[in-house]
């Protein structure tokens, strides 16, 4: 049932592709049919056969109505070019029903040809006639009414009910909402008496006024007048076919009428613009046409209001097609973890290209419907490029934190080994505030300090280009969040710096350390654990106060604390050095034990014993070597020396830690309980890891175990010697 008559030179899509978009003035399209069924063919039209589709407001629409076989068709033919059909000459066939609709040629102009308005002259009820009317006067500015002059004032004719059902029409169309007017334009068709045209015309007018006092009107537009909703025109013609060119040359004259703005009689003026757009139109005449077929209250506003909401969110929806093709594009670029510094710039013109393609669509559409669905369409277009934004924010920070890192690490690096401790002074009573001058200046502070500044620039640089002015994008939390990302950094260099400062200063000190134990080890005197404590104490104070002017050069950065917040940083960095201080006393203190077992290892240890032996054994009191006699008591000596030997064992067995309690420089240091560990400030600290250390439980340095073994090791070797000296003797006696 949607069978459609065309003009006779419309033709298919495919060839109207090859056009070069140029009108041709035959393209009738049947928009309503017998069955009253919508044409869905009439957007297409608007675009591609009558290149109305951007026209904007700049077009107008006019319908024609009148009894059938009138001459309407041929009227419109002559007068806009158009194609509808004309009833072949001498034939009385009856036209279908419908509205058929053209373009005017060489005219921005839609003609609608509404045939079947004459129902009640076929004695047909008047259903189609009123809907027609209705339809057409919701959409069309001009209304040519044509009636031959015959029918002029014949009160109860045919034109007279067609008349009432229009301005019946009219007032439940624009009653209560006038909005515009309507031109009824009359063309008196063969006028061929001598009944001047004004005669004619003041004659429909008083008919027009009589129908419309004889109107039942609703109570509140009981004072409405007829020229409130009506402009009146009348024009006649001449006979067509006995009159040809006096015809010709008056439908050219009325044809200026229709197609020149300048024309002092030009119709289409802006009262009776009916303000729909022509990318618009079809859908609005669908709607229109829909409501009058049903039967429903067409209410244009509303209509108008329902038709902006369609269209403004079609025009969205077609203008963010494109748009979300750049922002995946950019999305794609920045999901490598890239920074992208023409992605403002991109995002800024994608958003104004967006907004200027919406505005210039969608602003000719009712203003409150465009301006709200101007700022929905905004809002998902920011909400789409704030995701960019964040990625390309979120790839910043990470980029600005790991260069942060590898750049302050390459300096710190290089700073650490163009740094050699030369002014290491070993000795504890040399040990004086300008010995201790490091090399190593503030350059922590002032490399971390640089390296920030630039990261944080280069953030802000970033989110300045990135940034769409028109929107406000809160940006605080991103400096704060790389903030914390470059303090967590901080501290972690912060922590191998401080750790390798101790490990080099005690790496440094190991070798005179290990000298001045070695020497201790080796006098054996009964108090050697007292004199390697006190050793190992002021090795602690010469480490310390390196550690010290070390950490105070440091500066706040990377303590693991906001300065701004805590304005007493120096209790944070007395806590860092005390846990240095405990750190390096642990660290030294290992280092002794690592001389003791070196020193205390089977081969040398046997060697001290044997060493111990024989100074007594072989050297007299005043150091001269023995010769042996026969007389010599070499048991006796032997036993003495051997005593003298093993008393070594338990010696070095393990440190022995009583003298610290009656040494006060011991008692005060390694004697307080929190010389190497206290909990207290662990937690508060970052940038020392401080394990728990028990002295105590580290002091045995041979097993009984192991004495036993090398007594027995020992006295081997020692009976040894007793026995070469017994055979020296026996051999001396015997020459
Ligand atoms: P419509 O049904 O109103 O569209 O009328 P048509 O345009 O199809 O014309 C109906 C008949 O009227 C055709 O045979 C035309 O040749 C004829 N006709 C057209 N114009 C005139 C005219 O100005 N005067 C007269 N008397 N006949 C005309
Ligand atoms: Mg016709």
């Amino acid at each position: 049932n949607n069978e459609l008559r065309v003009g006779k030179s419309a033709v298919s899509d495919r060839e109207s592709q090859h056009e070069n978009s140029k009108r041709t003035g035959r393209e009738m399209l049947q928009i309503i049919d017998e069955n009253q069924a919508f044409t869905p063919l009439m957007s297409l039209y608007m675009k591609n056969k009558w290149f109305l589709e951007d026209k904007g407001f700049d077009y107008n629409v006019v319908a024609v109505f009148g009894s059938q076989s009138t001459g309407k068709s041929t009227l419109l033919n002559s007068l806009f070019k158009t194609d509808f059909e004309e009833l072949a000459k001498g034939k009385r066939q009856q036209t279908t029903r419908g509205i058929w609709c053209d373009c005017a040629q060489d005219m921005d102009v839609l003609v609608l040809d509404v045939e079947g308005t004459d129902g009640r002259e076929r004695g047909e009820d008047q259903d189609f006639e009123r809907k027609s009317a209705l339809f057409s006067l919701a959409i069309a500015e001009v209304v040519i009414v044509n009636m031959w002059e015959n029918m002029v004032g014949l009160y109860n004719g045919a034109n007279m009910g067609l008349l009432k059902t229009v301005l019946e029409v009219n007032l439940q169309l624009f009653g209560k909402n006038r909005g515009s007017k309507t031109l009824l334009y009359f063309v008196i068709r063969d006028h061929v008496s001598s009944t001047p045209i004004e005669i004619l015309g003041s004659t429909v007018s008083n008919d027009l006024e009589r129908i419309w006092s004889e109107l039942s009107k609703p109570g509140d537009l009981s004072n409405e007048k007829l020229f409130d909703h009506f402009d009146i025109k009348y024009t006649s013609l001449p006979h067509k076919l006995l009159q040809q060119s006096k015809f010709d040359e008056d439908v050219s004259a009325l044809r200026r009428e229709f197609s020149d703005p300048s024309c002092s009689k030009y119709v289409f003026k802006d009262i009776y613009k009916r303000s729909i757009p022509a990318d618009g139109f079809s859908r609005y005449m669908e709607s229109v046409w829909e409501k009058v077929v049903t039967n429903r209250d067409l209410d244009l506003p509303t209509q108008q209001e329902l038709l902006a909401q369609y269209r403004c969110d079609e025009i969205s929806a077609s203008v963010l097609v494109p748009f979300r093709e750049t922002v995946s594009r950019l999305r794609n670029t920045l999901e490598d973890g890239t920074i992208k510094s023409d992605l403002g710039s991109e995002m800024n013109n994608a958003r104004i290209t967006l907004i200027s393609q919406f505005d210039e669509q969608a602003s000719r559409y009712l203003n409150s419907v465009y301006t709200k669905k101007r700022i929905q369409l905004l809002n998902i277009v920011d909400t789409e490029l704030h995701g960019l934004y964040l990625i390309q924010i979120k790839n910043t920070i990470d980029i600005c934190a790991i260069e942060f890192e590898t750049k302050a690490k390459a300096l710190l690096d290089e700073l650490n080994e163009n740094t050699t401790i030369t002014d290491f002074q070993f000795d504890i009573n040399l040990l004086g505030e300008e010995s201790m001058q490091s090399s190593l200046k503030d350059c922590f502070s002032s490399i971390i300090e640089s390296q920030k500044k630039n990261s944080m620039s280069h953030l802000k640089n970033v989110i300045d280009s990135t940034k769409i002015e028109d929107c406000d994008w809160k940006f605080d939390g991103d400096f704060s969040n790389l903030e914390s990302k470059i303090d967590t950094v901080s501290i972690r260099l912060r922590k191998s710096q401080l750790e390798k400062t101790i490990t080099q200063t005690i790496d440094t000190f190991y070798d005179h350390f290990s000298n001045q134990i070695s020497d201790i080890i080796n006098e054996a005197s009964p108090d050697m654990w007292e004199q390697i404590l006190e050793v190992y104490v002021n090795g602690c104070k010469i480490i310390e106060k390196r550690l010290n002017v070390f950490i105070s050069q440091l500066g706040v950065h990377g303590l693991g604390y906001n300065a701004a917040d805590e304005p007493d940083y120096k209790k944070y960095l007395s806590m860092e050095l005390d846990l240095a201080n405990k750190k390096s006393r642990q660290l030294l203190f290992d280092c002794l034990l690592k001389v003791c077992r070196e020193e205390f290892n089977e081969n040398i240890l046997i060697l001290k014993l044997r060493t111990k032996f024989e100074e007594k054994f072989r050297y007299d009191s005043n150091n001269i070597p023995r010769i042996w006699n026969a007389a010599d008591d070499i048991d006796g000596q032997y036993s003495i020396a051997k005593a003298e030997s093993l008393k070594l064992l338990p010696l070095y067995a393990s440190i022995d830690i009583s003298g610290i309690q009656k040494n006060s420089l011991l008692k005060s240091t390694i004697g307080s309980p929190d010389y190497f560990y206290s909990p207290v400030e662990k937690d508060l600290v970052k940038t020392i890891v401080l394990k728990k250390y028990n002295m105590n439980s580290n002091l045995e340095l041979l097993s009984e175990h192991k004495q036993r073994e090398f007594s027995k090791r020992a006295s081997r070797e020692m009976d040894q010697l007793f026995l070469d000296s017994k055979r020296s003797v026996v051999s001396q006696s015997s020459q």
